[in-house]
């Protein structure tokens, strides 16, 4: 069954949040209690989501280009999308040139309710050829890059997809893939259909039912970032203050094992502080009163309410018209969305170059090699950790 991306509805126990529930089950009740919100970047996504969907199928079935068909608008999302698009439409054509039987579907509802109560999610774009299954999970967002491997929104995606077409298609192996055009990003993982079954009936099944009856307990972690309860859970706070709590030695300096353990727990905790913050002011905006706290005015700035009747008066007064205006290049990124990543690589090659980035400090456990500083300017060392 084929759906419109504005019209995904959310589970409960949805694939894109299972992240979060499988590692803290209690949250998915307690999510509950808390408004449907939207983000800009939400939004954002989902039209291009749309969009990837309406070119792909045009391309794939008409056999051509169609980007002309798209406003200027739709076309500048599309230039962004074309590594996704070019990707899907490579894939397709390689697949299909081995094994001319192979199918493709798009925008599929993937249910997985065997396993997860009410669970289904949607898949971006399915393969099914010989005995593989493949789907393939744009993101759009350019924040953070996204890992396919033991991913199990990714995992899940990739159930449904079986429960939906293993009866009719005889394939042993699924493929998932995320690809994330804006990060140059592309990331799979393998696993044959015994695993994945293996998988969702001894690790998601057991923990669905808990999440579903709300229970299986709070467990604070990395995935509290991506829960609405993430300002206000009891849980998320004791533990939080539990790390604040440091027995410093008596000594008048803090030695080098002190400093790393508050780097340790300070990212945390400033994450933590930041999501009460932003509650806190939306709460208060909205009338609540939080005691010893009260909303201010920020800082003010001016603005021009009518920038062409400004620039006519003070030519009409004297001063040049090229005086009040700068031309100005476009920045790189902005420049790559207008012209479109290809060929915008293509023909910049040879005028573009990567300077290493600022040093930044993050744990041991973060996947880039360690920086050996030579002749680095430690002035500008910034402490990050991702
Ligand atoms: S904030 Fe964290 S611990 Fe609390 S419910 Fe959400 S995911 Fe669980």
């Amino acid at each position: 069954m084929t759906v419109s991306h504005s019209n995904r509805a959310h589970a409960l126990l949805g694939a894109s949040s299972a992240y979060r529930w499988l590692a803290c089950p209690a949250s998915a009740r307690l999510e509950e209690t808390f408004p449907e919100t939207t983000t800009a970047y939400a939004e954002e996504g989902t039209r291009a989501h749309e969009l990837a969907q309406q070119y792909l199928e045009n391309f794939i079935n008409g056999g051509e280009d169609n980007i002309m068909l798209f406003s200027r608008e739709e076309q500048i999302v599309l230039k962004e999308l074309e590594p996704y698009t070019d990707f899907i439409i490579e894939k397709w054509n390689g697949i299909r040139s081995q094994h001319p039987e192979a199918n493709i579907f798009f925008e599929q509802k993937l249910d997985f309710s065997q396993y997860v109560p009410d669970g289904f999610g949607t898949g971006d774009v399915l393969i099914i050829y010989d005995d593989v299954m493949e789907v393939i999970d744009l993101k759009f967002g350019k924040g953070v890059k996204v890992d396919a491997y033991n991913n199990p929104q990714l995992r899940l995606y990739g159930l449904g997809a079986y429960l939906a077409f293993g009866d009719i298609y005889d394939f042993t192996k699924v493929i998932v893939t995320i690809h994330q055009p804006r990060l140059d990003h592309v990331s799979s993982e393998e696993l044959s259909v015994d695993e994945l079954l293996d998988w969702a009936e001894n690790s998601v099944k057991p923990t669905a039912e808990l999440a579903y009856n709300g229970e299986g307990g709070y467990h604070p972690g990395d995935h509290c970032r991506f829960c609405k309860a993430a300002a206000v859970c009891r849980a998320r706070a004791e533990a939080n203050l539990a790390l604040a709590k440091m027995e410093f030695r008596s000594a008048d300096i803090l030695d080098d094992e002190e400093i790393a353990e508050v780097l340790t727990k300070a990212s945390e905790l400033a994450k933590w502080a930041e999501a009460i913050e932003a509650y806190a002011l939306k709460e208060a905006i909205a009338g609540r009163e939080f005691p010893g706290f009260k909303i201010v005015e920020g800082r003010s700035v001016r603005a021009i309410t009518d920038p062409e009747a400004a620039v006519k008066i003070l030519v009409e007064n004297g001063t040049p018209e090229a005086m009040l205006y700068e031309r100005k290049m476009l920045t790189l990124t902005a420049m790559e969305k207008v012209v479109g990543k290809k060929s915008f690589t293509e023909l910049l090659k040879d005028l573009i170059e990567k300077k290493p980035g600022k040093p930044a400090l993050v744990p041991a456990s973060d996947k880039r090699p360690a920086f050996v500083p030579a002749s680095i300017d430690f002035a500008d060392v910034v402490v990050d950790d991702e």
